[in-house]
């Protein structure tokens, strides 16, 4: 059942969660915020600029201690699809991938911390505050797969010519991360740590169509993992062998 964006949100849901500031980010009391620059975030549309780009004004620290669950979703196959396909066809289904994965992950309260092409990095429990947050991001997870496969077909993509090369792998980890603003560059926040990393290096590991949660994230989330296939993996620069839960959309 997959979910839809609740975008009613009249005040930012981060900067409330946060700061417990209201922020209006929606209706008539909006407008003047928005002559000063302060609108939705593409990270997500419930949160607004402030918490997207003033960490530190928010935080009162330039990063701070979070348990936060984090998803990597991408498209396998991706170099052989960009030899197979033109560069239009395979621009749509970049955007079509991106969108779907957006409206997944803000149905269920996440935010897309960053964008990659064919890949994409989210963060849930951060900045809006989610109880269940392994869960979240499970689901987020399957409604993203159930997603890109439904677009992609309705876009009449042509899936007969590609079809076992368009599919999306995932990857969801929960723990300790450090949020803050790492970069002089670029002023938005991130997640660093080996969460992240470990999340990063279970999407690799994905096949077409899976969703690789670690041992972690399952434990939290017991009513989707119980009785689902397990994996040991070895993976680049973890030094024990990591257990994964394999989750698919269809079954
Ligand atoms: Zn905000």
């Amino acid at each position: 059942m997959p979910g839809t964006v609740r975008d009613d949100a009249r005040i930012c849901r981060g900067c409330w969660d946060q700061m417990s500031v209201p922020i209006p980010i929606r209706g008539p009391l909006a407008v003047p915020f928005r002559i000063f620059g302060i609108t939705q975030s593409k990270m997500n549309p419930n949160i607004c600029t402030i918490c997207e780009r003033a960490f530190r004004r928010v935080k009162k620290h330039r990063h701070i201690s979070a348990t936060a669950s984090i998803l990597f979703a991408d498209i396998r196959g991706y170099t052989r699809l960009s030899e197979r396909m033109d560069p239009i066809e395979l621009s749509n289904v970049i955007s079509v991938f991106q969108d779907q994965c957006a409206q997944g992950i803000w149905a269920h309260d996440g935010i897309v911390n960053k964008q990659m092409g064919d890949g994409l990095m989210a963060i849930f429990n951060f900045p809006i505050k989610i109880e269940r947050h392994a869960e979240a991001a499970m689901i987020a997870a399957l409604d993203i797969q159930r997603r890109c496969k439904a677009a992609l077909a309705a876009r009449g993509i042509n899936l007969d010519e590609v079809a076992d090369t368009i599919d999306v792998g995932i990857g969801v980890h929960t723990g300790q991360v450090e949020i803050g603003e790492f970069s002089t560059a670029r002023s938005d926040f991130t997640a660093i740590g080996g969460t992240v990393n470990l999340s990063a290096r279970l999407e690799a590991q994905a096949g077409a169509g899976e969703i690789l949660v670690s041992a972690e994230s399952a434990a939290l989330a017991p009513a989707l993992t119980a009785g689902t296939p397990t994996r040991t993996l070895v993976l680049k620069g973890i030094e024990h062998p990591v257990l994964a839960h394999v989750l698919t959309a269809g079954g």
